[in-house]
């Protein structure tokens, strides 16, 4: 079951510590419920500071207040409680006709930990269950410009979002200072979670994060994502792989070209190439590659804004991508695609009916 309710302006009642209920209390201040806590003291803790907006409640003195208690709110939310005082309140609930649900606690420990997540090519449909279920547990989220961030107030509410946008050929934030934020911020406790675009390691300095927070002996682990390797050629109806067709993909970086021996065993590997960051050495690399005895008739494809209302495919052979693109002004973020699946692209002309004509005898002989 999937329900959504309007709580603004309704009364919420939590149950639990103020540490371990932040994240429930964060999230119904964000929906503008009015939030009443109520938690026992433990002994040997320091009192702990709920939100401000938070209005803290007593335990009731006698059996009976327990019925007025909850039947002064619309909501009652169990977070950490008693056995025994979860079963008084279950009966006062059942007993006054007064909503109740369970929600987990936040973790306690004093020392956080950090989740590198992965958020996929920009689709809301292709962040994984998991990468949800982190940032609805998360304490505060450092996102990039490229991961799917429109919607961090509706996955995390009252978490605190903190933009270290790195744009095309701009470090907004320098990578140690991510990784000193990071790394603090779990030291204070914090459950952190960095929001990257695709996969956390293809290209997105994952890595690094992992070795800073484990020399910091700070608990981190990585949560998949889809990468825009593979996804954005996707979108644009190009597989990177197909039978007969294409039995290697290799995925590279274009941010700084490559070397000619480089360029000489790509050339020779065969299968497709998919390039990310590609956009300003395009002119070096087609130019090495037909260098290096790759077709000159070889389909490329430029893939731009992938999975936006703007994304935007370009199509052209080796020889003639550099000037087309430059034509029509490609930029970052696309992705680049270089081999025979580019074909079989939606859209296609003759060549690729022919082509496919072509497989498809293939495959059946
Ligand atoms: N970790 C990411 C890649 C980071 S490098 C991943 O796995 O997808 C950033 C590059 O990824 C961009 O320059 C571009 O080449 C590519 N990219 C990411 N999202 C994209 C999108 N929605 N459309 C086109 N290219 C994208």
């Amino acid at each position: 079951m999937d329900i959504s309710l309007d709580l603004a302006g309704r009364r919420v009642l939590v149950f639990g510590g103020a540490l371990a209920a932040r994240r429930v209390l964060a999230r119904f201040l964000a929906a503008e419920a009015i939030v009443y806590l109520a938690s026992v003291p433990v002994d040997g803790h320091p009192p702990e500071r709920p939100h401000p907006q938070v209005r803290p409640v007593e335990y009731p003195h006698f059996p009976h207040g327990w019925r007025d208690l909850v039947s002064a709110v619309d909501l009652v939310v169990l977070v950490e409680v008693s056995a025994a005082t979860e079963r008084i309140i279950v009966d006062a609930c059942a007993s006054q006709r007064v909503w109740l649900s369970r929600e987990p606690a936040a973790s306690v420990a004093p020392l956080g930990r950090v989740t590198l997540v992965g958020g996929g090519p920009g689709d809301d449909g292709l962040l994984t269950m998991a990468a949800v279920q982190a940032l609805r547990d998360a304490d505060i989220v450092f996102y990039d410009k490229l991961s799917p961030h429109d919607r961090l107030d509706e996955w995390c509410p009252g978490a605190e979002h903190v933009d270290v946008g790195k744009t095309p050929g701009h470090h907004a934030t320098p990578q140690a200072e991510i990784e000193r934020m990071l790394v603090d911020s779990a030291l204070a406790g914090l459950t952190v979670v960095r929001l990257k675009g695709g996969d956390p390691f293809v290209f997105g300095r994952g890595g690094e994060e992992v070795v800073a927070c484990r020399e910091a002996g700070v608990p981190v682990t990585v949560i998949s994502g889809v990468t825009s390797a593979i996804s954005v050629p996707a979108a644009a109806g190009i597989p990177v792989t197909h039978r007969d067709l294409s039995r290697v993909f290799t995925v590279l970086s274009g941010h700084a070209p490559l070397s000619e021996n480089e360029l000489a065993h790509l050339a020779g590997l065969g299968g497709t190439i998919v390039v990310l960051m590609g956009i300003g050495t395009l002119p070096h690399l087609t130019a090495g590659l037909a260098r290096h005895g790759m077709r000159t008739d070889m389909p490329v494809a430029i893939v731009e804004q992938g999975f936006s209302a703007q994304q935007r495919t370009t199509k052209a052979r080796l020889d003639t991508i550099t000037p087309l693109a430059a034509k029509l002004g490609a930029r970052s973020p696309a992705v680049l695609v270089i081999g025979e699946v580019v074909r079989l692209s939606e859209h296609d002309d003759a060549a690729s009916d022919e082509l496919l004509q072509a497989i498809a005898s293939n495959a059946e002989h």
